[in-house]
């Protein structure tokens, strides 16, 4: 009698081998082998990637130095320049926007007529309450001013190169802002702000006035804290272990808010730190370098 053909078996017996040899360290041990014997390429994970998923990073052994703030009278000069690199260098942008200042009484006011020039700013001003914001300035104007969103976003741009950091300067930064392999996850993510590995328990303070829009937990975030500086500049504070401010409550530049921790999703004590510009996440190392890049985006 002719045996049956055992088809399950056979089916099941090539599920092993494919499993075997794409995801296990033995097949990917053959398959590095096989490509360096053939001198071809592999996309074989190297051995220590199936013992590695979950735990530190170690971060490299010389951490670069983190890039000094921008001196903080220049701060709005810098956010200026990023908009438009042809109004001069930041110093003499920054002398011109004091000037504005003394004769507008208002920071907002000289930030407008450096972009849609002091006629304009003038006619703004005296339609427009004592103490305007732009958005008050700009209400007074034809609502088709591209100057306007010039000067907006350099205002913006201008409160994130007036932040101050978190922990102290010397705090290393174990993960930087970009795309990275998920640590827990696995996959290239964006990693939207900057890890800085301290231990549990250290003071985070407000990098700027504000109020706090969020404090609370989650299994991801663990204690967070979300602060609103206004003007499109949110920052936020993740992996707490305690919260020192809540909902609604107006924090002050350099306030503690916050013990670090490491709650939520974490390999290891550390602070994450972010900084959103118009709801969009940047790097926040990019607005402490000595010379802002030009043509600063909101989207990476
Ligand atoms: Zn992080």
């Amino acid at each position: 009698m002719k045996p049956r053909l055992p088809l399950v078996e056979l089916v099941l017996c090539a599920l092993c081998l494919w499993a075997a040899w794409y995801h296990t360290p033995a097949g990917a041990l053959v398959r590095t082998a096989g490509a360096w014997v053939f001198r071809t390429h592999t996309t074989a994970r190297p051995l220590l990637a199936y013992y590695g998923a979950g735990t530190l990073v170690p971060p490299p052994e010389h951490a670069l130095p983190l890039p000094g703030p921008v001196p903080p009278a220049q701060a709005l000069a810098y956010g200026a320049f990023a908009v438009r690199a042809d109004l001069g260098s930041p110093p003499a942008i920054a002398s011109r926007l004091r000037s504005l200042a003394q004769t507008l009484h208002s920071e907002d006011a000289a930030a407008l007529a450096l972009f849609c020039g002091e006629e304009t700013a003038h006619y703004a001003m005296e339609h427009a309450g004592s103490q305007p914001h732009l958005i008050d300035l700009a209400r007074a104007l034809p609502p088709s001013k591209t100057c306007v969103s010039q000067a907006a976003q350099a205002l913006m741009l201008g409160g994130a190169y007036a932040l101050a950091w978190p922990l102290p300067e010397s705090v290393r930064i174990t993960s930087p802002f970009g795309m990275r392999e998920h640590p827990l996850l696995g996959g290239r993510r964006l990693h939207a702000g900057v890890d800085l590995g301290v231990m549990k328990g250290a003071p985070v303070r407000a990098v700027a006035d504000g109020i706090v829009r969020r404090a609370s937990s989650d299994g991801v975030n663990g204690r967070i804290l979300v602060v609103d500086h206004g003007g499109g500049v949110v920052t936020s504070y993740c992996h707490n272990d305690e919260l020192l401010v809540g909902d609604g409550d107006h924090v002050r530049r350099g306030q503690m808010i916050a013990r670090s921790g490491n709650t939520g999703r974490s390999t290891g004590p550390h602070l994450h730190y972010q900084l959103d510009l118009g709801g969009e996440p940047v790097d926040p190392l990019r607005f402490r370098a000595q010379r802002p890049k030009t043509a600063v985006g909101a989207s990476d």
